[in-house]
């Protein structure tokens, strides 16, 4: 296999640490709102790195954290804990919106047909894996107390800023001011390993002791201390979106390298972000957009993630509502080609060998799905094999396909509707037209589309964009 390795930037051949098994490591979500579908793409694309590896005969040891507090509404050090801001907006406990919103997390992720990680930490329950990193960088010189909080001292560390490239100078010159005039810190871009209750953060709900006071962690710190715990160091693979290459996994570098001598990883992975009206996903534009707001619409969250498997992870994809419509209509025709016949106990060779050529180089998903199109409609081959090669290929493309929705709607699940449905079926054999289209158009209101086929009215729900 070949992965692109952002540490490095090209692309290498894939060899694990341990023959036949993959340590992977992905970053969790902020469990402090719903997750937007940008934030899910980045976890489609993990996930479909994890079925790649799973597809290519690797055991897979998956972990991730989720973080329930120390990440700060700016990754610099600045603004107060997203965790804060969640509770006091909602009258509630950190603990609470953590637990709420990380229920909701996995609902979606779940619903997206997206494998649960093997090992899920919370930040809050490896509070002493933490201190025990942060003693160790004090230890050796790595970090130092100010006012505020314990600082990592990137001057310490010769190549600090590896992942990106990006210079200190570099770095300093996009710091915001607020990053700049913090007294504390011997560098600009110094970060907190560790926060005091104080200042700012003097009512910080969440807090633990530490030998250095009273505080709680940075956000870094949490994703060193529990990859480590749980796959070791180093591991085989760490992922997250582009966003995190500056910063969160420039420090969770830093921070590991430092304290144990040892690469932290030895692949990094990014996904590139979901846009939006081709702009960032804010509140503010109404561009934020959730899963449930697709659902509320009559897609199927499969959709999304048809749309995901159109564009490389490396590449930016823009959202648009005709574009998840686009999605739905060939995933529907991918059902109903895998319904059209039974899977046979062979495949196409072929097609077979090509795929898996596809998908093991850097995860080039959309070709392998042009390749599963052009699989499809090969007639010069048995269905029976054509539908037991998509299956075999639905193993990474994660869409359900050996168990597909019914391509109708229930009637009898919805009274009012199965009644309408009746009445235009008697005035449709009345040749009452006036009539059938004005039922129509009630059926229509209810949110159902009506189509005349030769087994009588069928019913789906109608898309509203
Ligand atoms: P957070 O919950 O803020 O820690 O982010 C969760 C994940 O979503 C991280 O891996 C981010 O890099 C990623 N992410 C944030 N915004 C986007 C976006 N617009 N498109 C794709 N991934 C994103
Ligand atoms: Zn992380």
């Amino acid at each position: 296999m070949k992965l692109y390795n952002t540490l490095g930037k090209k692309v290498e051949d894939f060899k694990s640490i341990q023959k036949g098994e993959v340590s992977l490591y992905t970053c969790g979500p902020t469990v402090y709102n719903y997750a937007h579908i940008g934030n899910l793409r980045t976890y489609i694309f993990e996930d479909l790195l994890k079925r790649v590896l799973l597809y290519n005969g690797y055991k897979v040891n998956h972990a991730m954290n989720i973080t329930d507090v120390g990440h700060l509404v700016g990754d610099g050090d600045e603004g107060e804990d997203k965790l804060e801001v969640g509770a006091k907006r909602e009258g509630k406990n950190p603990l609470d919106i953590a637990r709420f919103y990380t229920e909701k997390f996995f609902q979606d992720t779940d619903a997206l047909n997206i494998i649960r990680p093997d090992v899920v930490k919370t930040a809050t329950e490896t509070i002493p894996e933490q201190i025990e990193i942060i003693k160790i960088l004090v230890e050796k010189g790595f970090a130092y107390k100010g006012e505020q909080a314990v600082y990592f001292d990137t001057s310490k560390l010769a190549d600090y800023g590896k992942l990106s490239g990006q210079k200190l100078s570099e770095k300093l010159a996009g710091a915001r001011e607020e990053v700049v005039v913090d007294k504390d810190k011997k560098n600009p871009a110094d970060f907190a390993l560790w926060f005091f209750l104080t200042g700012r953060y003097q009512n910080h709900i969440l807090h633990w002791p530490s030998p250095w006071g009273k505080g709680f962690p940075g956000w870094h710190i949490e994703c060193s201390a529990i990859s480590r715990k749980i796959l070791g160091q180093p591991f085989d693979i760490h992922c997250g979106g582009v966003d995190h290459i500056g910063t969160h996994h420039t420090n969770e570098i830093a921070q590991s390298e430092a304290a144990f001598g040892l690469p932290l990883a030895n692949i990094w992975m990014h996904g590139e972000f979901l846009q939006v009206n081709e702009g960032k996903m804010a509140k503010s534009a109404g561009t934020f957009v959730t899963l449930q707001d697709l659902m509320d619409k009559g897609f199927s969250p499969l959709d999304y993630r048809y749309l995901c498997l159109t564009a490389h992870y490396r590449t930016q994809l823009n959202f648009t509502w005709e574009s998840v419509l686009s999605s739905r209509n060939a995933l529907e025709k991918m059902y109903q080609f895998v319904v059209s016949g039974k899977p046979g106990q062979v495949g196409c060779a072929e097609y077979e060998q090509k795929f898996l050529e596809q998908i093991s180089d850097d995860l080039n998903v959309p070709q392998a799905l042009g390749l599963a199109w052009q699989l499809v409609g090969d007639t010069s081959l048995p269905v029976e094999a054509r539908i037991n090669s998509l299956l075999k290929f639905d193993q990474v493309f994660g869409l359900r396909l050996s168990e597909p929705p019914a391509l109708f709607f229930n009637v009898q699940e919805d009274a009012k509707l199965a009644e309408l449905v009746e009445l235009r079926q008697l005035a449709r054999k009345d040749k009452d037209f006036e009539r059938s289209d004005s039922l129509r158009q009630e059926m229509e209101a209810l949110g159902y589309e009506v189509l005349d086929t030769s087994e009588g009215q069928k019913i789906k729900r109608k898309i509203s964009l």
